[in-house]
């Protein structure tokens, strides 16, 4: 039986970060270059998966604080293309740390994947001294071969996170994410997988959602849709100056504005006005928090709706694929 599972055929995809970032000093873990590493050599700097059946393929090699909306296409149809061969048990994608919530939550929406979909990362480059990435990648192949999974989630520091949840909450330390309330799904332990939470709901027939994929893949780009902030003495400048812009370049146009607000979603009132304005222009205005952990919890009536249960990032692009239909 671990014979079998050790056989289940892996596709590791690399994208760059710091997984695969090169310092000139083997002590130094902020001043390297991220995406320098190709994602064959990362797998050979970890012993462990010498002989299990896995293949590589480098998607792109770029810090993800650059990540964007034509790597998500590329990204997107190479692990569609993997997911529909019926030999391949699960993707592991190999990423930085900045964007991976994005990356994962889009995988997660657009794909709805029945086999596991699993992205891992590192806080420190491959040049360490003491690196985290082999570790985390030999825990991502581990989670990306177990039968019952599916679905697209994080791994990172031995945690299991769900796209649904997972955000980058630490900018130095090895453990740098968390699934706030909902908790991780689970751990790896010494290769040994321990469920807290059951995997993300398994929403696609077949091995993806076909139509979703289709969805992104005959456009140019998401429709434009702007994130801002509600804090003191915020009075909708930005909103007003965005607005401005659109009417000189009709394409610049939003399409969609996140606020994250302060607490429960709250605005200042001057902001308000300016939000309303541009809902009025025919923008989508929605709320979220600003606070780390939490929700926006419904308190009846509210102009501007809000996200349920999404961070302003993730929110962002929830509404930007929600308009790709409209
Ligand atoms: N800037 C890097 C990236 O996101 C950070 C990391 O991977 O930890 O690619």
């Amino acid at each position: 039986m671990a014979d079998e599972i050790q056989m289940r055929r892996r596709v590791i995809l690399g994208t760059g970060g710091t997984i695969a970032g090169r310092a000139s000093r083997a002590g130094d873990n902020v001043g390297y270059v991220a995406g320098q590493v190709g994602v064959a050599d990362l797998l050979a700097g970890v012993p462990p998966l010498a002989g299990l059946a896995l293949e590589v393929e480098q998607v792109a090699q770029i810090d993800s604080k650059d990540m964007g909306f034509a790597v998500w296409q590329l990204l997107a149809g190479r692990v569609a293309h993997h997911l529909a061969r019926d030999e391949v048990a699960g993707v592991v994608i190999t990423h930085g740390t900045d964007t991976l919530e994005e990356t994962a939550f889009f995988l997660q929406q657009v794909l709805q994947p029945a086999k596991p979909v699993v992205l891992t990362c590192a806080m420190r480059p491959a040049t360490a001294l003491v690196p985290d990435g082999p570790q985390n990648l030999l825990d991502a192949v581990t989670v990306a071969g177990d039968a019952a999974a599916h679905g697209v989630v994080a791994v990172c520091a031995g945690q299991i996170h769900a796209a649904q949840h997972v955000t980058k909450v630490h900018s130095y330390r090895t453990d740098a994410f968390d699934s706030g309330d909902a908790g991780p799904i689970g751990c790896v332990e010494e290769g040994v997988l321990r469920l807290f939470h059951p995997w993300p709901a398994q929403r696609s027939a077949g091995s993806f959602d076909t139509a979703g994929l289709a969805r992104i893949q005959g456009v140019k780009a998401l429709p434009r849709v702007e994130w801002l902030n509600s804090h003191a003495d915020a009075d909708g400048t930005l909103v007003r100056a965005l607005l401005a812009l659109a009417a000189q370049e009709p394409e610049r146009m939003p399409r969609g504005m996140v606020v994250a607000g302060t607490g429960n979603g709250t605005l200042h009132w001057s902001l308000m006005e300016a939000l309303s304005e541009a809902q009025a222009a025919g923008v989508r205005v929605v709320r979220a928090t600003r606070c780390a952990r939490g929700r926006v919890v419904p308190a009846g009536q509210n102009r501007f709706p809000e996200v349920s249960d999404l961070s302003p990032a993730k929110a962002r692009l929830a509404l930007a694929l929600a308009l790709l239909e409209v």
